[in-house]
């Protein structure tokens, strides 16, 4: 972080210093709220969760290097003390991004906010300083440390919001106010929490409410495709642009095809140009994904080549989704149990059918091992039975089944769809899917694991790579 005095940061937040000897000593790196992530001259936050309580590791952390403590009541080492941890936590940030020089990009939206935050970081970062938000670390406390992480050179600061009610990116906002804004999409993710979609665009469209006028600076970029994304441009004074496969979309893509390894290839069409694009990720999901982080980058600059370059050569920066990795016995594990929803189950098969045509050329087999899709409401039956028959269509090998009633929805998809008997199993958890896989894979196979969040399917991957 750009380094601050103990009492320019007590100023700020509003906070009484205690046990601090000198004032002028500076928080020179990084704000952190893990004991064991401390460096010598770190702020260490002292949050008082349920479980554990931070302030119970104030001395070690001093002793380890920290500058200070931001707590909650004095704890025998320098602290700076306020009401309210979190809050103060809220206006050092709030601080600090007034002080960079960087421009605020800021993204949300049902799916793909990381996939597509890594995207955005990876492009930008070929033009200037780039940080970004490690992981999915986007909510009150996770954004303000992000923030927080930036340095005098950071030159573009990318930030991921997530809103699990309304007025959650309204906060978020006024902490890191962005001058460029883009919501993805609006699903069901968190349906139960918000009540309807409308509620989810009211609250994620909070992001373009919050930005400057186009005059300003201001722009909001919003998905052409997604209704109740492309309606936000009426809740904005910033400029608004169009990403999508829609003809009015200001940044598209056109010949979207999957290469025979489940890789996108499109020719990237932007204001200023257009450009061949052949990604290193899997899945067609991931073409929206692109358009946006493209977006996202002309406005900030960038031409149509230097973005589909950045684009085809960008990888996973987070965990689980669409991992792709070839055992040394040569079974490949596609990794992608970080979630699922209907639309990025679709993608995950049709990309493991596309890498299962070489396989199959040396004699491999393709294997769906896929769990239940949460929070779809009165429409789960019919999207886990489409997910079934759509295996069946793509001419999967085998599709295993992972758990309890969704499970069963999935396997009677397969069923009805091509009469599967012995190609579809129905496994009650991942570790009898984990035995069935270790008996039954053979070099050549693909192996797509694939499931909402809440099944924990990376076990099941995990497992299938140390078993290799
Ligand atoms: P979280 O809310 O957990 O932070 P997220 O919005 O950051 O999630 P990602 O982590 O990028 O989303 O992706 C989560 C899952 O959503 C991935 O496993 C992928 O299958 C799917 N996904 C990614 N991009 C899209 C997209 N554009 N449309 C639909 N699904 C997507
Ligand atoms: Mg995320």
């Amino acid at each position: 972080m750009i380094a601050l005095s103990l009492a320019e940061i007590a100023s700020v937040v509003g906070g009484q210093t205690h046990d601090i000897p000198d004032p002028s000593v500076q928080v020179t790196g990084p704000v952190v709220r893990d004991s064991r992530e401390v460096e010598p001259g770190s702020l260490f936050v002292a949050f008082a969760g349920e479980r554990v309580d931070g302030h119970d590791f104030a001395q070690a952390v001093v002793e380890a290097g920290a500058a200070a403590v931001l707590a909650s009541r004095p704890v025998g080492v320098p602290a700076i003390v306020v009401d309210d941890v979190q809050a103060a936590l809220g206006a050092l940030a709030r601080h600090v991004v007034g002080r960079l020089g960087a421009t605020l990009v800021a993204l949300t939206g049902s799916a793909g906010k990381t996939s597509t935050k890594d995207l955005i970081a990876q492009v930008l970062q070929r033009k200037a300083p780039t940080m970004w938000t490690p992981g999915s670390l986007n909510n009150e406390i996770g954004l303000p440390l992000t923030a927080l992480s930036a340095t005098e050179e950071t030159r573009f600061l990318v930030l991921e919001m997530g809103a699990r009610g309304i007025g959650h990116i309204r906060y978020l906002t006024g902490l890191t106010p962005p001058r460029v804004g883009l919501v993805l999409n609006v699903g069901t993710a968190h349906i139960g929490e918000f009540g309807s979609r409308e509620k989810i665009a009211q609250a994620k469209g909070e992001l373009v409410e919050s930005l400057p006028a186009a005059d300003a600076g201001g722009v909001a970029v919003l998905n052409a495709d997604d209704p109740l994304v492309r309606a936000m441009a009426s809740r904005t004074q910033a400029k608004v642009l169009l990403f999508g496969e829609s003809g009015e979309a200001d940044v598209r893509a056109e010949n979207v095809r999957l290469t025979d390894s489940g890789q996108p290839s499109f020719i990237l069409h932007t204001p200023s140009g257009c450009s061949d694009v052949t990604m290193r990720l899997y899945g067609e999901h991931h073409v929206s994904n692109a358009l946006a982080a493209a977006a996202v980058a002309h406005e900030l600059g960038m031409s149509a080549d230097e973005i589909a370059l950045a684009l085809s050569e960008a990888g996973s920066l987070s965990h689980w989704r669409m991992e792709v990795t070839e055992r040394p016995d040569g079974v490949t594990v596609v990794n992608d149990a970080y979630n699922a929803n209907p639309e990025s189950m679709r993608a995950a098969l049709r990309a493991l059918a596309a890498m299962g045509k070489a396989a199959r050329a040396q004699g491999g087999r393709t294997w769906a091992v896929l769990g239940k899709m949460a929070e779809l409401g009165d429409e789960a039956l019919a999207e886990h039975d489409a997910v079934g028959r759509l295996a069946v269509r793509l001419n999967v090998s085998k599709l295993v089944a992972v758990g309890g009633r969704e499970a069963s929805w999935l396997q009677l998809g397969a069923y009805n769809e091509g009469s599967w008997g012995e190609e579809s199993v129905h496994v009650s958890d991942a570790q009898a899917a984990v035995d069935l896989l270790r008996s039954e894979l053979r070099p050549g196979d693909v192996v797509l694991v694939k499931a909402s969040r809440s099944v924990g399917l990376e076990s099941v991957a995990q497992a299938l790579l140390e078993a290799g």
